[in-house]
């Protein structure tokens, strides 16, 4: 392998050649099920003719003009599909070209909206442990996944971190859900207090937690509250829809299900759905409107951004989403897949919880329902499922580890919008043998 900085770890990988739905085939014709699109990227399958027809007319017209000096039609279509999608009042999207230089984009978005509006003093953005917004620097200083932070600790801004709302492990017996979010929620307003609001510009979370946790959504009345939290001190509120939004759990912004409105949102993966790479920033008519009374101008961008080719493939999977019902694809076919799921892991001892929504489903692996101990973090579980996966024709999404003493491995599913209902059922087939494959190797 000669593209990776990696020494043997990839020497066996295989050398993907074609996809066609939700298959890939690799050098030596070997068939995978994608049930997991990367990571929630491939929503669309693979070789979905719409978006290829949309790269090729886009390249054949224009492939490259620089957005100091041009816009697009593709990226002027893009923005307004959505801009007019998103929730509340927003009022503009600058694309870029991944979830990383989303995160970045927003966090500078924040900060010279309140130097716009005369608060040059915030700066500091507060984010949650188990957490991941990217691996630029200022991306992963946001981010509370400790494991990829470690090595750039030295690099990392001192911003806050506060717990998530992660209810399998931070609830007590005596709460209920509701009260479990509203105490975790104030946590935001604690740490601001401590900080002082006068220092702090953006909190920032993922609506439903993806590779750090494993589809951990907020439990009712939680965001809600941090929105309330946010509006009483000035604190922006930045959604981090990278993994879980564009349609990934049966609305295309995940946090619509909770019916709460971010001041800036991002999304990625699912928004090219892997046919190119890019990323979103949308603001609310509320931070374009500083930056639009103040100095006019965003004080960022990159060659790439607002990429015509780029733009053309995602709007062509907006249109996909749209033409082809895949909302309430994933709607219906995400209740059944969770069905199928509990059906077979409902009784398994060592899945913890089977969690998420619509198709952005993960189990939690644990040593032992009873008392929720996670696996011992040597044995690498989340490993042994990948591959295990991987011998029997599967892509999956394991990670784990034990972070913050708490979290343990996880198993994402996160199939195509357009997978059938007996795929579904071989999906779930493949995980049930590649977990079971998994813990047998502890043995
Ligand atoms: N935010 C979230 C929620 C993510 O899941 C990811 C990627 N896993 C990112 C940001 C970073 O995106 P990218 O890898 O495209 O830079």
């Amino acid at each position: 392998m000669s593209y990776v900085f990696n020494r043997d770890t990839r020497a066996d990988m295989p050398i993907v050649v074609r996809g066609d739905g939700i298959w890939i085939e690799d050098s030596t014709g070997k068939r995978y099920i994608d049930a997991s699109g990367g990571a929630a990227v491939s929503c669309l399958g693979h070789s979905h003719q719409r978006v290829i027809d949309a790269v090729r007319e886009q390249v054949g017209k224009i492939a490259f003009a620089h957005t100091g000096a041009f816009s697009s039609e593709p990226a002027e279509a893009l923005a307004e599909a959505v801009v007019t999608s998103a929730p509340g009042r927003m009022a503009k999207a600058l694309f870029v070209s991944g979830g990383s230089e989303a995160s970045e984009a927003a966090i500078k978005l924040a900060r010279q909206y309140h130097v716009e509006r005369g608060e040059p003093g915030r700066h500091r953005i507060i984010a949650r442990r188990q957490s991941y917004h990217g691996n630029t620097l200022g991306a992963l200083s946001a981010s509370g996944n400790m494991a990829r932070r470690a090595l750039y600790q030295p690099y990392m801004q001192d911003w806050s971190h506060i717990a998530p709302c992660y209810p399998y492990r931070g609830r007590s017996h005596d709460e209920t859900e509701e009260e479990y979010g509203l105490r975790v929620a104030d946590e935001l307003e604690t740490e601001i207090e401590r900080v002082g609001a006068e220092t702090v510009s953006a909190f920032i979370l993922e609506p439903v937690v993806g590779a750090t946790l494993g589809a951990v959504a907020a439990v009712p009345g939680y965001l809600a509250r941090v929105r309330e939290i946010c509006d009483r001190h000035g604190v922006l509120l930045i959604f981090d829809e990278v993994m879980c939004g564009m349609g990934r759990t049966g609305t295309l912004f995940a946090s619509e299900h909770d019916g709460v409105v971010a001041d800036i949102y991002t999304a990625a993966k699912g928004l090219g759905a892997g046919y190119q790479a890019i990323g979103a920033v949308i603001a609310s008519e509320k931070v374009y409107g500083a930056i639009h009374d103040g100095s006019g101008f965003f004080q960022h961008g990159h060659t790439y951004m607002g990429h015509p080719v780029a733009c053309a493939a995602a709007l062509a999977v907006q249109t996909a989403i749209r033409e082809e019902g895949l909302l309430g694809r994933v709607q219906a076919g995400g209740a059944k897949l969770r069905t199928m799921l509990e059906e077979r892991f409902g009784n398994d001892a060592h899945v913890g919880e089977i969690r998420g929504r619509g198709y952005f489903l993960a189990m939690e692996l644990v040593a032992d329902r009873a008392t929720k101990q996670p696996f011992d973090p040597s044995l690498a579980i989340h490993n042994r499922v990948k591959k295990a996966a991987m011998d029997l024709g599967l892509i999956c999404y394991p990670m784990g580890g034990v972070i913050d003493g708490k979290s343990g491995d996880h198993v994402l599913v996160a199939p195509p919008f357009i997978t059938s209902d007996d795929e579904l059922a071989e999906i779930v087939s493949r995980v049930g043998q590649a977990v079971d494959r998994a813990i047998a190797s502890t043995r």
